[in-house]
């Protein structure tokens, strides 16, 4: 396998971004990445540039540094896109098409590959996973491994999804023999919500409804719920994942208004529904058990439309 630092040995300038809305494995990678780099090639310029992470990220070293400004003069020699396509970058794809050589790590079913150097893995927990293998181990300490840690654990449902392999295992088990706290970071980027955020969660759960026999749940949070209980996007993390853990239900679909007739749509299965697939179809991706896509129009036509796919798929089975 490639070593990223062969990669970029001779680039003097390298910009490290991700997609919007960053998570936990976009944010833990980009850092992982970034405090690696700026170890391995003092003499370069490594910008990470980032749509501002949430606080709960605040435990990660130098993460202030992250750019979120992406206006910039600078044509860098490398970009490093992680767990994304350059559609889904935002600001950042600017700064991508027009760096010299561009190199794509991701672990989306849905990425075709992109840039000159394309690495991806379907089959890997994590970007942050995937990560790790690029990286010489002698070379990580113990602010390089929290990051990739909390990339892994975020992408894995903290070690529980299917998407946890015996790698991913043994992985982590290199990363915590640094000795940082694991067990809280854990507790404080994973779990711990906000009141506010178990509010708007605990209102999404009562307006849901299930369709297709059950086997569907979906709930819709509107601009006036967000403002209502002042919560953003980032704050609605883990309500799909709620509603998933619903018994007798295959597929969950978590619709939040992020504009006039648009939607962020966060959609999870259990396995019998590929929800990649019905993201694809909407311009968006990601993984068979948990994808998303952006809608336009009203929210029950988005139902609709979603439903009609999962229903073919659920009719044999
Ligand atoms: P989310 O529901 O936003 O947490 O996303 C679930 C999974 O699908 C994550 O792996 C995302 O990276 C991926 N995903 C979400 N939205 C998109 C999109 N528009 N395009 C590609 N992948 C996406
Ligand atoms: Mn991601
Ligand atoms: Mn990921």
């Amino acid at each position: 396998m490639m070593r990223i630092i062969d990669e970029l040995r001779d680039a003097e300038s390298i910009a490290i971004s991700g997609h919007q809305r960053p998570d936990g494995d976009c944010v833990g990678s980009v850092m992982g990445l970034y405090l690696y780099l700026k170890k391995e090639l003092p003499g370069a310029v490594i910008d990470a540039y980032l749509e501002r992470p949430a606080d709960i990220f605040g435990c990660i070293s130098h993460i202030e540094e992250i750019k979120s400004d992406f206006n910039t003069e600078r044509t860098y020699d490398a970009f490093v896109a992680l767990d994304t396509v350059p559609d889904r970058m935002g600001g950042a794809s600017d700064i991508y098409l027009k760096a010299r050589k561009k190199i794509n790590i991701d672990h989306h079913v849905s990425n075709p590959g992109h840039g000159d150097v394309s690495v991806v893995e379907p089959e890997r927990s994590s970007t942050a996973e995937l990560l790790y293998e690029l990286m010489d181990p002698e070379k990580i300490d113990g602010e390089i491994a929290k990051a990739i840690y909390i990339g892994i654990i975020h992408d894995t449902g903290v070690l529980r999804y299917s998407n946890t392999s015996p790698r991913t295992l043994q992985i982590t088990a290199e990363l915590i023999k640094f000795g940082f706290d694991f067990s809280q970071i854990i507790e404080e980027t994973f779990y711990e919500r906000t009141y506010r955020q178990t509010q708007i969660m605990g209102r999404a759960v009562l307006e849901s409804m299930r369709l297709l026999h059950d086997r569907c749940i979906v709930s819709v949070v509107s601009r006036r719920m967000m403002e209502f209980y002042r919560v953003t996007s980032k704050d609605l993390d883990g309500i799909v994942n709620q509603l998933l853990s619903v018994k007798g239900v295959d597929c969950a679909i978590l619709m939040h208004e992020t504009g006039t007739q648009e939607y962020k749509v966060s959609m999870r299965s259990k396995g019998a529904v590929d929800v990649a697939a019905v993201a694809v179809k909407f311009g968006g991706g990601g993984h068979v058990r948990a994808a998303g896509c952006t809608m336009n129009g009203t929210y029950r036509d988005g139902i609709n439309n979603l439903c009609g796919l999962i229903a073919e798929q659920l009719r044999d089975k």
